[in-house]
């Protein structure tokens, strides 16, 4: 296979793909907006075996993630706001915006979540040209330390 099959880093965080294959999906349901399942994943990546929780409480870091992610959108929608509508001090367009904000904060919550999770275990799980034949991600409660673990079946 050529390197040139290497899917696109960015576009493989937006569909929320596996960060060590780049071709299973994180999640069960694509629609983040089914709240039962926002954080319904399978324990595995089933195009690699590579597990997603890589320890207990893994996801407990994604707090910082969601945070930025929604400062980001803020900053994205104050700057849309600001060209499309415009604000002023004689009025009380920079209130609408606050609360058309919060708003959209809330509406896309489980969507940040979920590109939360992405994010952070892309900074744990680096992309695997030889997925097939390499070991999966692991970590060790022992050491304390992540290894490559036995590759799947
Ligand atoms: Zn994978």
């Amino acid at each position: 296979m050529p390197a040139s099959s290497e899917p696109n880093f960015l576009w493989s965080i937006l569909t929320m793909k596996c960060p060590r294959c780049r071709r299973g999906p994180m999640f069960n349901n694509s629609n983040p907006w089914k709240l039962k399942k926002v954080f319904d994943m399978p324990k595995h990546c089933k195009e690699c075996g590579q597990p997603f929780e890589l320890e207990v409480g893994f996801w407990y870091g994604t707090g910082y993630v969601s945070y930025a992610l929604s400062v980001a959108l803020s900053v994205a929608s104050f700057v849309a706001w600001f060209v499309l509508i415009g604000m002023s001090t004689n009025d009380n367009r920079f209130f609408w915006w606050l609360g058309f904000n919060v708003v959209l904060l809330i509406v896309m919550q489980p969507w940040i979540m979920r590109l939360s999770r992405v994010i952070y275990l892309y900074f744990f799980v680096k992309y695997d040209h030889n997925y097939k034949s390499t070991g999966v991600k692991k970590f060790d409660y022992e050491t304390g330390s992540y290894y490559e673990g036995e590759a799947p079946e």
